[in-house]
């Protein structure tokens, strides 16, 4: 199991200063291995593991990480790079119908997604038609009948004058006819193989070629393991193609399927087929698939850690300036915004992610602007101001609004933040022990 294997090999590292050389790169062997065994392809291992090396070799060791976790945190990133970043979007056409064609192996899931395409657009208020372009299967037909009738939308099939026997036709027809009855979606199912060969292919290429779809999708099991960067680099030479789907997610498929296939080919995976109904269908995160990869609870606890380390050492400087008998200046305040921002970019940097709701409710009351905006109120005054702000009198705050680029309100009401965390400061004195600091915009 990929996950356990890269877990396990950065937990040695734990307790480690900072990163070595050394120690990077038994985890880089570590990495590779358990990417291998999940079958992922050997280029796109390469070429990962050696972006992740460099990264973690080059990168300052933070101090809110400990060396584990900064890898883990440099593996998530990277995974989630190769994986395409964003959730990708489908391309629709300026001018309707959008058609969209489907191509893979025979029981790649092509017929299924069709249908749970066609559904999820429908409940988008989209006007899907299926067309029955796969002729090669005596069922093949009557399948996509059934799945549209289950998804409520028409399907287009091949009759005398519609093309019988002529998958091509058929196609063409259906594109015609999707066009004529105003409909704004196309979705084409074609024939696969159990095995890549040429006429398959010739056939999907004279499919593509009559109906000019706007997005092709290579619609993948993710269960095929080793085969998945050969099959994907046939279908991408062969016929070419603008997405991935993969299929049978629900099964105990581990990602390298869905490394190879991005890795090999960098064409976005869209969508995610999870089950046999028509609702197991979902659109593709890669945030989600590189958590799903990498150790959860190891991720989970990079963000924790982190957390208690910001506010531990925020907490501890404070309690030592307190101690000494030095007041809370506005140096001080700016530190800790400053040590808010880090937080908030931090983990938005690891959001998305399940059991993260509290702290999505914590970043959206969070304003990083705000942040920008009192850090260039506090840059604007002199370091006398900064440490005695009795001193600012009007035409000093008149002067910093404008120095900032902000209003002589805004500048008011961040002295007036202050003031409020001053007097908390104080009145908490050497009983400083922890927790998240008051003081933070609004
Ligand atoms: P096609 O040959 O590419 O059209 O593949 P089909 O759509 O006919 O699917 C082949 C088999 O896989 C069928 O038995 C489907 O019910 C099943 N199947 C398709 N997608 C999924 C999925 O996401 N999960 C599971 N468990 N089964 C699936
Ligand atoms: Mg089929």
């Amino acid at each position: 199991n990929l996950s356990d294997r890269i877990a396990a090999s950065l937990k040695g590292l734990r307790g480690h200063g900072r990163l070595t050389e050394a120690d990077v790169d038994k985890t880089i062997r570590e990495i590779r291995r358990a990417l291998l065994d999940a079958d992922v392809a050997v280029p796109v291992v390469r070429d990962f593991t050696g972006r992740v090396r460099e990264r973690a070799l080059g990168e300052e060791v933070s101090k809110a990480l400990n060396p584990a976790q900064q890898v883990v945190k440099i593996v998530n990133d990277e995974l989630v790079e190769i994986l395409g970043g964003a959730t990708g979007e489908l391309t629709w056409a300026k001018n309707p119908p959008t058609v969209i064609m489907l191509a893979g192996l025979q029981g790649a899931g092509k017929t299924t997604l069709a249908g749970k395409l066609a559904k999820w657009m429908k409940d988008q208020g989209h006007t899907p038609m299926l067309v029955a372009a796969d002729l090669q299967r005596p069922n093949a037909v009557n399948q996509l009948q059934i799945v549209g009738e289950r998804a409520g939308v028409p399907v287009f099939a091949p009759e005398p004058g519609n093309g019988v026997g002529n998958p091509v036709l058929v196609a063409m027809n259906g594109v015609s006819t999707a066009q004529f009855q105003q409909r704004d979606v196309v979705i084409v199912d074609t024939a696969g193989r159990l095995g890549i060969d040429e006429e398959m292919m010739q056939q999907a290429r004279d499919i593509r070629d009559a109906v000019n779809p706007h997005e092709t999708l290579f619609v993948v099991d993710a269960m095929i393991g080793q085969d998945a960067a050969r099959v994907a680099e046939a279908f991408r030479d062969g016929v070419g193609f603008t997405g991935v789907v993969l299929s049978k997610l629900d099964g105990d498929a581990r990602g390298g399927a869905a490394l190879s296939i991005t890795g090999v080919t960098q064409r976005p995976i869209l969508f995610a087929s999870t089950g046999e109904q028509l609702g197991d269908f979902e659109r593709f995160h890669p945030d989600r698939m590189a958590s799903r990869i990498l150790d959860m609870g190891d991720v989970m606890s990079l963000i924790e850690q982190a957390e208690r380390t910001f506010d531990a050492a925020e907490a501890e400087k404070a309690a030592q300036k307190l101690a000494s008998g030095e007041d809370f200046t506005l140096d001080d305040f700016l530190n800790q915004m400053q040590q808010l921002k880090k937080m908030g970019s931090m983990k938005k940097m690891l959001g998305m992610l399940p059991n993260m709701r509290q702290h999505r409710e914590a970043l959206e009351a969070f304003d990083e602007r705000e942040i920008d905006r009192v850090e260039a109120i506090v840059r604007s005054m002199t370091p006398a101001e900064r440490k005695d702000p009795k001193l600012l009198n009007g035409s000093r705050r008149a002067r910093i609004a404008k120095g900032s680029g902000t209003s002589v309100q805004q500048v008011n009401q961040i002295l007036e933040n202050f003031k409020k965390a001053q007097q908390m400061m104080r009145s908490m004195g050497s009983a400083m022990g922890g927790g998240a600091m008051p003081g933070g915009p609004g």
